[in-house]
């Protein structure tokens, strides 16, 4: 079987899924294959281990999808207040004034009801997948993946396992930080995998939602608390949340082999009094993270979106927010081209579409490498610059609120080199390699 499109979408996550719906609205004949279709939302169901701190930026795309009403409709907890600090014992800490190194964003500050939202990934992509079904123009492909791709003058073919044929202009690669698109188009990857690991928990504790999310910053790596929605009748006076531990492959390994009292135990003792009583420890898992990024975004009619594109240090939950900038910039630049009667696949459109969002992309993720690398970082003046830099960002309302307002997606990352900055720190020569 043979089917023509105008847009082919490879993966269905949070991205691509975005991608079908702001596409199908503009009026493209889009196919979105995925392996499979996000389950249906249970209210009862516990939360999926997978949650992502969606921007207020991002809930402004997601918005302009109409995706986002569903999203508090199932579940989503808005955070007011972020708190950042340094938890390294250190002989320099006892000396600099109480507090110096902690620092609360709030969104009084800045005028605003919330700084932005925890969200299930499946929540996300389900509300995602719903606004995609709803337009006549967009043909859900899934239970299968794609087996070749060719391209020539003309257009792009995408094979699927069962032998169809599906032929299109432009072919986006969606499909997540292992792209088989972006393999099969050719596009290489520039990757440092990072020394520690994320290990994930679905937890319970005693009490209301909270209006905050925190991160301590241990030499080890962070520990952070993602508020979450409260756990109902089933379990009355508790709520949920998720923790984030960054450590080693090593110490994670020892995490994962206890039982739930054990864990429950070294989690009382490892993360900050900030942390509210728990009861219950649902579910655990480990993630490797790397900083990737493709060498190219595009490549004849092929070209890359999200995590396809790029991977970034989840410490400061970014990655999806940055993967919904891709999504708006090229439905913008596709938009523009519809307008004009140009080819969506024009390789100027696609280089436009790279010029953009490659600096964006990379500026965040070294941003990143440079909070990864300070904070794991026990040198004395390396201690005592952090400290200095988070009580200046606590003592300046202005540069308080700028931070704020990046993190909420609202603004441009700082024009700044990070790596720059850092290569001045004493004994960062040897951290920094070559960047992508
Ligand atoms: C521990 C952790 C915490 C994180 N926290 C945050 C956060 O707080 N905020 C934030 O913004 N980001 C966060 N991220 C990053 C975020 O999860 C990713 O950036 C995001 O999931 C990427 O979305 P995507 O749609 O690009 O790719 P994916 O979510 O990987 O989706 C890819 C899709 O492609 C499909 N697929 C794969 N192969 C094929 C194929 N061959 N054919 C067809 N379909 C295919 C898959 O089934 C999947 O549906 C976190 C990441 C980690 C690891």
């Amino acid at each position: 079987m043979t089917q023509h499109f105008d847009i082919i979408i490879t993966g269905g996550g949070m991205v691509g899924a975005a991608l079908a719906t702001g596409l199908g609205r503009q009026g493209h004949h889009v196919a979105l294959i995925d392996l499979a279709e996000p389950a249906p939302f249970d209210p009862h169901s516990r939360p999926d281990i997978r949650v992502s701190a969606l921007s207020a930026g991002s809930e402004d795309y997601l918005r302009s999808l109409g995706a986002w009403t569903a999203i508090p409709a199932m579940r989503a907890t808005p955070y007011r207040r972020l708190g950042v600090w340094d938890a390294a014992n250190h002989p320099i800490t006892d000396r600099l004034p109480e507090d110096l190194n902690h620092v609360e964003f709030n969104a009084d500050d800045l005028g605003t009801s919330h700084l932005g939202h925890i969200v299930e990934n499946s929540v996300t992509r389900l509300a995602l997948w719903q606004t995609a079904q709803q337009q006549d123009n967009v043909t859900l492909l899934t239970g299968q993946g794609i087996s070749s791709l060719s391209q020539n003058d003309q257009m792009a073919t995408i094979g699927l396992e069962d032998g169809t044929q599906l032929h299109a202009r432009l072919v986006i690669g969606a499909d997540g930080a292992r792209s088989q698109l972006r393999e099969l188009a050719g596009i290489g990857t520039h990757r440092d995998q990072y020394q520690q690991q994320a290990m994930v928990m679905s937890v319970r504790y005693r009490g209301e939602p909270q209006d905050i999310t925190w991160q301590g910053f241990y030499p080890s790596g962070p520990r952070a608390f993602l508020p979450l929605h409260g756990a109902g009748e089933q379990h009355p006076g508790e709520t949920w949340a998720s923790l984030v531990w960054y450590d080693s492959p090593a110490r994670h390994e020892e995490l994962m082999a206890m039982d739930d009292r054990e864990l429950m135990m070294e989690l009382r003792h490892e993360f900050p009094a900030s942390l509210p009583k728990l009861t219950h420890i649902d579910a655990r898992a480990c993630f490797p993270i790397a900083r990737q990024h493709a060498n190219q975004y595009y490549s004849g009619r092929v070209v890359l979106a999200g995590d396809a594109a790029h991977t970034i240090n989840p410490l400061a939950g970014q990655g999806v927010n940055l993967g919904f900038q891709d999504a708006w910039c090229l439905q913008t630049l596709l938009e523009e081209a519809r307008l004009n009667g140009t080819d969506p696949d024009r390789q100027s459109l696609l280089a436009q579409y790279e010029q953009q969002r490659r600096p964006a992309n990379r500026r965040m993720m070294l941003t990143m490498d440079v909070f990864y690398h300070l904070f794991s970082n026990e040198i004395p003046p390396v201690h005592l610059l952090r400290n200095l830099g988070l009580g200046a960002a606590r003592a300046l309302p202005f540069a308080r609120n700028r931070v704020a307002r990046y993190a909420m997606g609202l603004e441009e990352p700082p024009a700044f080199n990070p790596a720059q900055l850092a290569s001045r720190l004493p004994g960062f020569d040897s951290l920094f390699g070559q960047k992508s």
